[in-house]
């Protein structure tokens, strides 16, 4: 069974309805259990929830010291390419915008891993926008070859692929996959998917399985909060990362929380999701699936990830640019969205260490 099949199951679920009969005992009871289920993650989400977020934080960050000790995961963006052939209503490189687009040559590639590989971070999350003739899954692996003698982690976070492909990009040293379903309300999917093969809504949904399967060390899926009901879109993300974390027990399972940034377009966000709401989710996941990873991205500002720090995140980007060649100083490339904190690795590290944390540039190394 899918995910999409085995989340049919709460197809009958009222969650507007099941939120309000959620009481002030039902919040406690999730909190102090060992192992929480559906519908007390539900809980831990609720508006009864909000005057229990203490608590609530307490238990989270007891969690994350017990399976991650004191630790937060860095890494930075690396942008290939930002040629798009879909029209998502939110992002800046649909394709309907103008502006000139770019692609690293692998010269420029080598420019740009050798100004990253400085600030000493070991581990990149490499990203293109959907073109399949423009960025071939053939360029991404000539790419990921060079990145292979900088780098001892590489992600991606590229168009879907068939588990064959994912398997292609293993074999050359990839290691992680991100995936965002963006929404998981199939009605506003199609509504923000205008055009492109992004609009498939169940390739997508099962492009995170499908790099299980291919033998990916780590998946991260992600709702973009905004586009969605906050409610019911937080919960399908967690479901999902418990299915995952459940059927695949030697892939490392993250959530990533990015919330809509400013870009260049009209469209507007249908929910405002608050910084409240935002560390309710987190919480609340780290509740319900404690050795799940949590990712908080430069879409925050300083203040709220620094204050966020030891409550459940485990890994946060630095020296970030949404730029292809942003590392390496191309001042031309439009950027992906506007970011919020624009810290470099050295001061990422220094705010950890003054939180008693330990930042870790390198925590894995593939031998080939
Ligand atoms: S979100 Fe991704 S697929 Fe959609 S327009 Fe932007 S780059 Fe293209």
């Amino acid at each position: 069974m899918d995910f999409y099949r085995m989340s049919q199951q709460y197809d009958e679920l009222n969650i507007e309805r099941y939120l309000n009969s959620i009481d002030d005992q039902d919040v406690i009871n999730a909190i102090n259990k060992q192992h929480l289920n559906e519908l007390d993650y539900l809980a831990l989400l609720s508006p009864s929830a909000d005057k229990y977020l203490e608590q609530m934080a307490k238990r989270a960050r007891e969690l994350t010291i017990q399976h991650f000790g004191r630790t937060i995961g860095l890494y930075t963006p690396l942008y290939l390419a930002d040629y798009c052939v879909n029209q998502c209503a939110y992002c800046s490189f649909n394709s309907q915008q103008q502006f000139k687009r770019n692609k690293l040559t692998l010269q420029d590639l080598e420019k740009e891993a050798g100004a990253i590989s400085k600030t000493g971070l070991k581990h990149i999350l490499v990203l293109t926008g959907e073109s399949r003739s423009k960025t071939p899954v053939s360029y991404i692996k000539e790419c990921i070859v060079l990145l292979k003698k900088y780098f001892s982690s590489i992600s991606i976070e590229i168009y879907p692929l068939d588990v064959e492909e994912y398997k292609e990009l293993v074999d050359v040293g990839v290691d992680g996959l991100t995936i965002y379903q963006e929404v998981y309300n199939e009605e506003i999917y199609r509504q923000v998917h205008l055009k492109g093969p992004k609009k498939d809504y169940h390739y997508r949904l099962n492009a995170a399985e499908r790099g299980c399967v291919a033998g990916m060390r780590s998946v991260n899926i992600g709702t973009l909060l905004g586009l969605g009901d906050f409610y019911s879109e937080a919960f399908y993300t967690g479901l999902h990362a418990n299915y995952l974390q459940t059927k695949y027990i030697d892939v490392e399972v993250g959530v990533s929380l990015p919330r809509l940034r400013p870009f260049k377009g009209a469209f507007q966000p249908r929910t405002t999701v608050s910084d409240q709401q935002l560390v309710q989710m987190m919480l609340a996941l780290r509740l319900y699936l404690p050795r799940v990873g949590i990712n908080i991205s430069t879409r925050e500002t300083a203040k709220l990830r620094d204050a966020i720090l030891p409550l459940g995140v485990t890994k946060m980007s630095a020296g970030v640019s949404t730029k292809v060649g942003g590392h390496s100083g191309n001042e031309e490339a439009s950027n992906q969205f506007d970011i919020s904190d624009e810290r470099s690795v050295e001061e990422m590290m220094e705010m950890i260490y003054q939180n008693n944390y330990q930042p870790v540039l390198k925590d894995w190394h593939l031998f080939r």
